[in-house]
């Protein structure tokens, strides 16, 4: 007699020396085998953002660490569902590519939320745009996807959450729970049930996490008790490696650095200077242009990208669940060239899009770092090597090698660092303690004595802490080689 069997391949993350530093791209393979029959869903399919030592530059178009593994572990079925648990790159950048498109079943949805849906739809036709615009100049022979082939795949997209609520996804066998996040605008986990003969188990894949409210969304809420994993596959673990509280109350920092930037924002307009801050298009860019415009002050954003991303935020489509709070916009105006804030008639608050100070935020930068009355600001994680790590490292008055977007591409031009310089921590993901806490609550109804849990979407030290933290459980990491295939069921 067969019995069920529930596998997870972690493609994403990263393992050896990279690690350390590099989280990697999301993406899960999960089998589930009942008898004679076996289903394969996959939980996101990022794109890996890191550094890659042997190009030297950034991966703009790297897979999934292990994604070469796909087919061999597949062997011969396809992939029924892919999961998208939100819309950052690291999550979906991947799905489009030919090796993700092409073993999806025909039948396979894509399943996420409505805001999730509406944002990857409108990023991907985006990165079509660019691909024509770099092929016509010769830069690149083909595209990546074709047009139609970009048609075909967001037709998978009908029927998507409106609201958490489960879906059956295979008839009287396997559940899924959609569990807003926090993280961003339509973020979510996903919790399968499977049901087999006398075998019933709760599996819960986290997504990007964040347990304190942000301005356009509520931290997220435990699930209903029903709901509660028997397993965690995979955990964010993003802050594990920082101490961020600094003897505070982790449930506060947040506020804490946002209150913190309004305070410094207030001074610069007082004392007309300029104040500009990069932030991600989607979420920390709404947030830290209505916080300042709502404090009375002006405010611009430089950022095509984070304006759409705004506009569907505000539309009905951005909308899933009663955590989502509006952000309407009132009082931030939009420049279409950063030459234009040479109109301007005196120095003003700024907001342009990359979260890591590239594309629109790197122009910024050009402009305001060797000035004397500005403050330079960032609003979020530096990763090694960007232009906001470099700037944060910088000594005042160092000539610095600034990365610039050119021709689809970057290139270094140098530039005197003269601004002030601020960092604020507006972190969308849980804190270390407080996520740990909340890992513990979800698992406390566990069918198993030492329940399992995937630590996930952090760099070594950062699984490090968690896996020491968290000694009652019985932990794997992405970092480790041998946890790369792992038996859940
Ligand atoms: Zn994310
Ligand atoms: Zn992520």
């Amino acid at each position: 007699m067969m019995d069920l069997e529930v596998t997870l391949y972690i493609l994403g993350g990263v393992y050896g020396p990279r690690a350390m530093t590099q989280l990697g791209a999301s993406c899960d393979l999960l089998k589930v085998k009942r008898g004679q029959t076996t289903n394969f869903f996959m939980i996101d399919a990022g794109m890996d953002m890191g550094l890659d030592a042997s190009m030297g530059r950034m991966g703009f178009s790297n897979p999934p660490y292990d994604l070469n593994r796909l087919e061999e572990i597949l062997d011969g079925h396809k992939i029924d569902q892919l999961f998208l648990t939100h819309a950052h790159t690291d999550h979906v950048g991947y799905a489009i590519y030919e090796p993700v498109r092409e073993n999806l079943a025909d039948s396979a949805r894509i399943i996420c939320t409505n805001p999730t849906a509406a944002f990857y739809s409108d990023n991907l036709m985006n990165e079509l745009e660019s691909y024509r615009s770099m092929r016509k100049r010769k830069l690149i022979d083909r595209l990546p996807y074709t047009e139609r082939e970009a048609f075909l795949f967001l037709r998978r997209l009908y029927d998507t959450f409106s609201r958490p609520e489960a879906l059956e996804i295979v008839p009287d066998h396997i559940w899924v729970y959609p569990s807003p996040a926090g993280h961003m605008r339509g973020a979510c986990g996903y919790t399968f049930r499977v049901k087999y003969r006398k075998q019933d188990v709760k599996i819960m894949f986290s997504g990007d996490r964040a347990c304190h409210s942000q301005l356009s969304t509520r931290g997220a809420p435990l699930p209903p008790k029903e709901w509660y994993p028997d397993i965690i596959a995979s955990y964010d673990c993003t802050n594990g490696g920082d101490d961020l509280t600094q003897g505070g109350d982790e449930a506060t920092f947040w506020m804490q650095e946002l209150a913190r930037m309004m305070a410094v924002a207030k001074k610069c307009d007082a004392s007309r200077e300029w104040f500009f801050a990069s932030a991600f298009a989607m979420e920390r860019f709404p947030t830290v242009a209505q916080t300042i415009a709502d404090m009375g002050l002006s405010v611009y954003g430089f950022s095509p990208s984070a304006q759409r991303s705004w506009r569907i935020m505000n539309s009905k489509k951005g909308f899933w669940c009663n955590g989502d709070m509006p952000v309407d916009g009132t009082g931030v105006n939009f420049l279409e060239n950063l030459e234009d804030a040479a109109n301007l008639e005196e120095p003003t608050a700024l907001i342009a899009s990359s979260g890591m100070g590239h594309g629109p935020a790197a122009k910024c930068y050009y402009k305001f770092l060797p000035m004397e009355n500005a403050v330079v600001a960032s609003t979020g994680f530096a990763a090694d090597d960007t232009n906001n790590f470099r700037i944060a490292d910088a000594q005042d008055g160092e000539k610095i090698l600034l990365r610039f977007p050119n021709r689809g591409g970057e290139e270094e031009i140098p530039v005197v660092v003269r601004a002030r310089r601020e960092k604020f921590r507006l972190t969308a993901h849980s804190l270390r303690e407080t996520a740990a806490k909340s890992a513990e609550e979800l698992l406390r109804y566990s069918q198993f004595k030492e329940p399992m849990l995937g630590l996930k979407h952090g760099p070594t030290p950062a699984l490090d802490w968690f896996e020491s933290r968290l000694g009652g459980f019985d932990t794997f990491r992405q970092d480790r080689p041998e946890d790369r295939c792992i038996q859940l069921v």
